[in-house]
């Protein structure tokens, strides 16, 4: 559906315009990306009101992030384009309906608290451990994802590691061990020699 939708360019039906592949970004916000659709609709006085336009291959979700996608091209046009947008849609091709998404306070504020935490994580470093569900069996990353396989291999490797007492923060990206107690002076080196095996101390060091 979205191969179908990047082909065509533009094209004009009475008082709508309609634009494919629209680049977009928000330096508010720190986004960018690309809008599968973006109507413009002409008002009576002559202006032309972006109307953003999302396809989905599955159905309307029960959570919002569909909703938070568009919101978030929205939020980058009005930017762009110093505009307001009351409101766009998302088409779902399972359903073969297009259903109107009005951008209210809420979900603008539920966008933007979106974006924020994006940035946090990818400040942290550490990428969220991939939780498996339906919807994983529609999303165009799950071939690089692999939720099924990560889970079992973090488990895997929480095991592995438990007896050498590192602590795994985050699979696959981020693997940290404890710094060595001797570094630090704790009394548990001077007991018991130091637990972290692979640095390789033994207690007459
Ligand atoms: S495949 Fe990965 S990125 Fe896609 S929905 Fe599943 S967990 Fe999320």
């Amino acid at each position: 559906m979205h191969d179908k939708v990047d082909t065509a360019n533009r094209e004009v039906r009475g008082k709508v315009r309609i634009d494919y592949g629209v680049p977009l970004r928000s330096l508010r916000l720190g986004l960018i990306g690309k809008a599968d659709v973006v109507e413009f609709h002409k008002k009576d006085d002559g202006a032309w009101i972006p109307f953003p336009v999302e396809y989905k291959r599955g159905k309307p979700k029960k959570d919002n992030c569909d909703k938070v996608q568009l919101c978030a091209q929205a939020l980058c046009l009005e930017e762009m384009l110093n505009v307001e947008i009351p409101g766009g849609a998302l088409f779902y091709g399972q359903t073969r309906h297009r259903h109107d998404v009005i951008f209210d306070e809420a979900l603008r504020v539920e966008t933007e608290e979106a974006a924020k935490r994006v940035h946090e994580l990818i400040e942290s470093g550490i990428t969220p451990k991939p939780v498996y569900s339906k919807k994983c069996k529609l999303c165009s990353l799950l071939n690089i994802c692999l939720p099924k396989v990560s889970s079992k291999a973090s488990n895997y490797l929480m095991k592995a590691v438990e007896g050498e007492r590192l602590y795994l923060l985050s699979f696959p990206r981020r693997l940290e061990s404890r710094r060595c107690p001797r570094e630090n002076g704790e009394p548990e080196y001077k007991e018991s020699g130091c637990p972290i095996k692979n640095l390789g101390h033994d207690r007459s060091e």
